[in-house]
C-alpha cells in the first residue's frame, strides 16, 4: 500500500507543498515562505499549551520554595536565614517572576510580541539557577537531589514552539553552564560528585534531541499533507487554477475586503468558443491540453496577491482582479484575446476562425454588491458576447449610461 507521502509525491507541480515534500525536508526547515506560515500555524496553536506548562512549572518551583522555608525552619526561626538560605531563595523567587512575567504576556500579549526567544531565556534562567541552588546546597551538603537537574534538559525539548535546532542549542547552553556553575562554586570532594551529574547531561541531550527530531518531523510532514489535501481540495487537478470553491471564497473576500476599504473588484468570465466541435475533431486529450493552454494564459493576468484565476468547469474560466477600474479591465480583456491570438491553437472545425477564440463577460462590482449579483450581471455580458458572434468582450458597467459596451 502507498504510504501517505509517496501518495502526493509531487503530482502537484504547482502546489507548494507537493513541492517541498518532494524535495524534503531532512534539516526541519521549509523554503522560507512556508517555514513562516508552518512557524505562525504552529505557535498560534500552542498557546494554550504553553500557559498549561509554565503554570505546571510554576507550581513545582513555588512548592519548592515553601519546601526550603520548611527545611530552613525559617517559619519559626526567621532570624536564622543564612546566607545559603537567603542565595536560595532569591534564586527561586527570580524563577518564579520570571516565569510569572512570561505568563502575564501569553495572557496579554500586547504587553509584548509572542516570541520563542522569551520562552527559551526562561528556561535557561530556571535551569542555571537549579543548577547553582544544586551547588549551593552541596557546598552546605546539604540534602539535594541533582539528577533533577537532567530534567532541565528535557525540558527544552517540550514543545515550546522552538525549532529543534534552537532546542538543541538551549539545552547544550544549560550543559555548558551547568558546568561553569560547579566549576566555579563547588570545590573537590563535592565538585566531582556534581560533575558525574554534569557528564550525564550529553546522554540525556542525545535522547531528548532524537525524539524532537522525530517529533518536528511527524509534525511537519502533517502540516505539508494536510495543506497538499486542502489545496486539493480548492484546484482544478487538471489545469491547477483555482477550482469554484476557492474562487467562491475569494470572490466573497474581494466584496467584502473592498466594501470596508471603498475598493472595486472586476470579474471576467471566459468560455471557449465552439470548444465541443473542437474536442470532437481533435479529440479530448488534445482538448484537455487546450484547456491547459488557456489557464496558462490566465495565469499570465493574474499576478497581484488578491488576483485569482479559476477554472469554473469544463471550457469556463473566470479572473477575479481586486482593485480594477473599467481602463485596466478594457486593457485586460484586450491582453486576453491577444494572447490567445498569439497561441495561434488551431480550430478547423470552428464556423467563425480558424483558430481557438474564447468569449468574455466582464463587469466591476458596485459598492455594496453581492458576489451572486456581480456575477449574474457579469454572466449577461458573457451571454451577449455569445450572442453578438462571439469571440469578443462585453463588458457591463452598470452606472453607465452604455452598459453592455461591445469591445471587440
Ligand atoms: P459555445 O461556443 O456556445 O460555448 O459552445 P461550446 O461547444 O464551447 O459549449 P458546450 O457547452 O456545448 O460544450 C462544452 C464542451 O466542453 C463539451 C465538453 O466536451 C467540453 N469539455 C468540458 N470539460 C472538458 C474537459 O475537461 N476536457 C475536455 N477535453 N473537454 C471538456
Ligand atoms: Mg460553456
Ligand atoms: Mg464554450
Amino acid at each position: 500500500m502507498l504510504q501517505g507521502s509517496a501518495l502526493y509525491k509531487n503530482n502537484n507541480p504547482d502546489c507548494p507543498y507537493s513541492q517541498q515534500l518532494a524535495k524534503g525536508f531532512s534539516r526541519l526547515k521549509f523554503d522560507p515562505q512556508l517555514e513562516d506560515q508552518y512557524r505562525h500555524q504552529l505557535l498560534a496553536g500552542l498557546i494554550t499549551q504553553h500557559k498549561l506548562l509554565i503554570g505546571i512549572f510554576l507550581m513545582l518551583w513555588i512548592g519548592l520554595s515553601g519546601l526550603d522555608i520548611l527545611r530552613f525552619d525559617l517559619l519559626d526561626h526567621p532570624e536564622q536565614l543564612s546566607e545559603h538560605a537567603l542565595n536560595t531563595l532569591a534564586l527561586r523567587a527570580l524563577c518564579i517572576t520570571v516565569m510569572s512575567l512570561v505568563m502575564l504576556i501569553l495572557f496579554i500579549p500586547r504587553l509584548c510580541p509572542y516570541r520563542p526567544g522569551l520562552l527559551t531565556a526562561m528556561q535557561l534562567i530556571n535551569g542555571l539557577a537549579g543548577a547553582a541552588i544544586i551547588c549551593l546546597s552541596k557546598r552546605e551538603d546539604a540534602p539535594q537531589l541533582d539528577s533533577a537537574h537532567l530534567l532541565t534538559v528535557v525540558i527544552a525539548f517540550l514543545p515550546w514552539g522552538l525549532t529543534w535546532m534552537q532546542s538543541l542549542m538551549t539545552a547544550l547552553t544549560l550543559y555548558a553552564g551547568s558546568w561553569v556553575i560547579g566549576d566555579l562554586l563547588l570545590q573537590d570532594p563535592q565538585r566531582a560528585d556534581y560533575m558525574r551529574m554534569v557528564h550525564m547531561i550529553p546522554m540525556a541531550i542525545f535522547i531528548s534531541a532524537l525524539g524532537g527530531y522525530l517529533r518536528d518531523h511527524a509534525q511537519r510532514k502533517a502540516f505539508l499533507l494536510q495543506n497538499i489535501m486542502r489545496w486539493q481540495a480548492e484546484h482544478d487537478p487538471l489545469t491547477n487554477l483555482a477550482n469554484r470553491r476557492l474562487f467562491n471564497e475569494q470572490i466573497n473576500r474581494c466584496l467584502g475586503l473592498g466594501q470596508r476599504e471603498g475598493i472595486r473588484t472586476a470579474l471576467v468570465l471566459i468560455d471557449i468558443d465552439h470548444f465541443k466541435r473542437y474536442n470532437d475533431h481533435y479529440g479530448h486529450p488534445v482538448g484537455d491540453k487546450a484547456l491547459i493552454q488557456v489557464a496558462e494564459i490566465l495565469q499570465q493576468e493574474s499576478k497581484r496577491a488578491m488576483d485569482l484565476c479559476a477554472r469554473l468547469g469544463g471550457e469556463e474560466f473566470a479572473l477575479l482582479h481586486y482593485d480594477s477600474d473599467e481602463k485596466s479591465l478594457r486593457n485586460l480583456l484586450a491582453r486576453l484575446h491577444e494572447r490567445l491570438k498569439l497561441q495561434a491553437i488551431q480550430h478547423a472545425n470552428s464556423p467563425i476562425s480558424p483558430y481557438l477564440t474564447f468569449s468574455i463577460g466582464a463587469a466591476i462590482s458596485d459598492p455594496g454588491e453581492s458576489a451572486a449579483e456581480l456575477y449574474i450581471r457579469t454572466d449577461k455580458a458573457l451571454y451577449s458576447a455569445k450572442e453578438n458572434g462571439r469571440n469578443r468582450s462585453e463588458l457591463d458597467l452598470r452606472c453607465a449610461p452604455q452598459a453592455h459596451l461591445r469591445l471587440a
